[in-house]
């Protein structure tokens, strides 16, 4: 069934939405984008969202295409033309159409902005949440400042790939013998009863899921280190996980094809999915 997509104002059949070869989200990936979830037919953290989407474009020289207030009714307005219960919204804003050159147009090149959902039912119900995930390491070959939310997701693809093609789930990238981030979620270790996250910086995106499972660990007096980790690290801790607007907070039970604590997906992470999955229905709008 064809969806209804949002392009530049207008509401539309997917079929008939359209952008120009000219774009620069197109011809340069010089655009930003991002991901909220739904959940029972509400938004997961829009606030965060729309806040980091407001960043990530000022970073770049650009503006909001509208208020937040706005962007929340499109997604609104998405949500329930599409129906949508459990699901994405992506939402991407391009510089615009201008004729090709590296130099960014005249001030006042009117943005494309498109946004589209994506049904998932039974989202927060994944077998990963169960069976947790496997991960390769690979480099980190990404731009300097990942924590720019832009479409560039050439190499995270590429590093999904080498994932699938060494049998695993997904791929952590290493930059200077240390873990930055996974390829489209942050990354995390457990050892005792610390729970360890890389730090924030321009090496990683400032998850928003990060930002929200970090404080409830906390108000939850659980422990949380922010610093960087190795990959021996990480094989050698108790658990280890990921967290993306996507996937909440999944377990991550073997990494380089070695066990992580016994194999299996660990208490803590199973205690932050539950506390953030129950808090953010909660909290949804
Ligand atoms: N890191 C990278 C590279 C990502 O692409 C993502 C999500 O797409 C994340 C981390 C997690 O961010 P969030 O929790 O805001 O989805």
């Amino acid at each position: 069934m064809s969806r209804t997509v949002y392009v530049n104002g207008e509401y539309l059949p997917e079929e008939r939405a359209t952008v120009s070869i000219f774009d620069r989200g197109f011809l340069f990936a010089d655009a930003v984008y991002e991901v909220t979830s739904v959940l029972g037919g509400k938004l997961i953290d829009f606030d965060g969202h729309a806040a980091r989407l407001d960043r990530s474009l000022g970073e770049l020289g650009m503006s909001m295409p509208m208020e937040a207030e706005a962007l929340r009714d499109v997604h609104h307005r998405l949500v329930a033309e599409n129906g949508i219960e459990d699901g994405l919204i992506y939402l991407q804003v391009t510089r615009g159409a201008a004729d090709r050159d590296f130099a960014f147009p005249e001030a006042g090149t009117a943005q494309t902005v498109v946004l589209f959902t994506q049904s998932k039912p039974g989202l927060a119900d994944s077998p990963a949440a169960k069976m947790g995930l496997k991960v390769i390491s690979i480099p980190d070959a990404r731009w300097g400042r990942r924590d720019i939310k832009t479409v560039q997701l050439l190499y995270p693809s590429m590093g999904k790939m080498m994932a699938k093609a060494a049998g695993a789930d997904d791929a952590w990238m290493v930059e200077d013998g240390h873990v930055t981030e996974g390829t489209s979620n942050n990354a995390y270790i457990v050892t005792g009863r610390k729970i360890v996250t890389r730090q924030l910086g321009q090496e990683i995106l400032h998850g928003i899921t990060r930002a929200a499972v970090l404080r409830m660990a906390r108000e939850a007096q659980m422990e949380v280190e922010e610093r960087s980790f190795t990959i021996e690290e990480a094989q050698a801790a108790d658990e280890a996980f990921i967290t993306s607007a996507s996937s909440f907070v999944t377990p991550v039970v073997e990494i380089d094809g070695a066990k992580v604590g016994d194999g299996t997906p660990g208490k803590i992470a199973a205690r932050l999915r539950e506390i953030y999955l129950e808090e953010s229905k909660r909290t949804a709008s």
